[in-house]
Formats: C-alpha cells, sequence, structure tokens
C-alpha cells in the first residue's frame, strides 16, 4: 500500500525539476509540509511517565490544509455532517450539454434557462 506521501517522499526532486514552472511557493510548501507530516523534520514530542518511565516520542502532525494524513478525520465529519442532511429519497444527477453558442446565454439567463430545460 502506498501513499501521497510516500510518493512525494520518492519523487519529489523529479516532480519539482519536471514542474519547476508551474509550481509556485504555495505547492512547495504544500509539498514540504506533506513530506515532513509525522517525522521528525516536523518537531517531537517528548512523554514521560514517572511511575513506569515509559518515554515515547511522538511527531505531530503538519496541520496542513492539503495533507490528506491531517485531514481524513476532518473529511470524515465533514462526509458524516453532510449526509445527515440527506432526505429519505433517492437522489438524482442530470447533466444538459448545450451547444456551444448558447452557453453565454444560458450562463446570463440561469433561471429561464433551468426551468425551460426541465
Ligand atoms: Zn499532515
Amino acid at each position: 500500500m502506498f501513499s501521497l506521501t510516500s510518493l512525494a517522499k520518492r519523487y519529489q526532486s523529479q516532480f519539482e525539476q519536471q514542474y519547476a514552472q508551474q509550481l509556485s511557493p504555495l505547492h512547495r510548501r504544500a509539498l514540504d509540509k506533506i513530506i515532513q507530516c509525522h517525522t521528525p523534520q516536523a518537531g517531537a514530542i517528548l512523554y514521560h511517565c514517572e511511575h513506569c518511565q515509559y518515554s515515547p516520542t511522538f511527531y505531530p502532525s503538519c496541520g496542513h490544509r492539503h495533507c490528506p494524513s491531517c485531514q481524513h478525520t476532518a473529511n470524515m465529519g465533514w462526509l458524516n455532517h453532510q449526509q445527515q442532511k440527506l432526505l429519505p429519497v433517492d437522489y438524482f444527477l442530470i447533466t444538459f450539454t448545450v451547444p456551444y453558442q448558447l452557453r453565454q446565454f444560458i450562463f446570463t439567463h440561469q433561471k429561464w434557462a433551468y426551468q425551460t430545460l426541465f
């Protein structure tokens, strides 16, 4: 099983060389944060139990909004919240493809266009 973090670590250099012109500082920061998440590069949290002398070290999460490790719990919470809003009915997705020549008109007359199409 691979993760985005393992792929980012493995191909970071190659990726940055190939897309050097398109990468913004924000992209580079996100990539660095994802790679550093839960590693010593992200810092360390040291605990110590006086009773049993257990001293674990934990590496903190990066907290970056694009990090899949950090945002998994938040994403699941959002998804559960959205599912609670669903009505007990069947949902459908309908897509209309209109000719290119009509798109600007429909975009500027959306209420009329949707009523007409339905
Ligand atoms: Zn993270």
